[in-house]
């Protein structure tokens, strides 16, 4: 397959709960494939637009910790030595609520459509926006509602999505359930800015390529599995408090080197 065409299939990163396929090929148009192409161009400030489905609200707190500094911290460490300016918010109150949605679940269709309402950015220039929908359903995969897709980043855009009931069927007490969705976010939004070879070249053979855009340190955030089956696991060492590091060395090199 030549390099133009393979630019031009979507892999799909779909964190899922089983032992099922973490890849989902779709065709997308050009002009769909630009976020992490232009991000390293030019990115100076990257804003992380939330918004939820009342009630997909976000975890604010775990354990008396403010949730969303997991995420921030952990995309800080991808940007040291990179002037890019983050925000990300922590509160409810800096988040969009939008409502009771109509449907239960979701299509990829749905997603791309809120999503589009929701981002305030070209993306052309130095500020990137990234939106991250929480959703009260399950995303409609081939048709069906899948109860295993926790979240998803759809390739090559700025789109996340968090799917809150399959969070909530992840992990037993709340703070487990508020490491679990920070751990997805993080996930996701390593996929949105290029891990692993999704965008940005992985500098040593740490691809896992089996299993799509993902990283074959078990102890890294973007290992398939940390994303799905094993992700109540993963998170259980970062219960007990000190640093929070998700990503393994590899991945962090591969965005240095970008
Ligand atoms: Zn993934
Ligand atoms: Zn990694």
């Amino acid at each position: 397959m030549t390099y133009s065409k393979l630019r031009y299939i979507a892999i799909c990163s779909l964190l899922v709960l089983c032992s099922q396929s973490c890849k989902d090929n779709e065709e997308l148009t050009p002009t769909e494939l630009t976020f992490v192409e232009n991000f390293y161009t030019n990115a100076t400030d990257l804003d992380i637009i939330v918004a939820y489905e009342t009630g997909a609200e976000p975890y604010i707190s775990y354990n008396g910790k403010s949730a969303w500094e997991v995420a921030e911290d952990n995309i800080n460490e991808l940007f040291d030595g990179r002037n890019i300016s983050l925000t990300i918010p922590k509160e409810l109150d800096q988040m969009t609520n939008l409502g009771r949605l109509e449907q239960n679940n979701y299509t990829r269709e749905n997603i791309i459509d809120y999503s589009t309402e929701l981002q305030k950015y070209s993306n052309k220039d130095g500020q990137k926006g990234i939106t991250l929908l929480f959703l009260d359903g399950y995303y409609i995969k081939d048709g069906q509602a899948n109860k295993n897709i926790l979240g998803l980043n759809i390739n090559n855009t700025s789109i996340l999505v968090i799917f809150k009931p399959v969070v909530e069927s992840a992990a037993n007490s709340d703070a487990e359930k508020a490491l679990v969705e920070q751990s997805t976010i993080v996930h996701e939004i390593g996929h949105a800015i290029g891990l692993v070879n999704n965008g940005v070249q992985a500098t040593t053979a740490h691809h896992d390529e089996a299993n799509g855009a993902h990283c074959t340190n078990t102890k890294c955030v973007m290992y398939w599995k940390n994303g799905s089956g094993d992700i109540a696991q993963f998170i259980a060492p970062f219960l007990t408090g000190g640093k929070i590091s998700l990503f393994g060395d590899a991945c962090i090199a591969d965005i240095k080197s970008k």
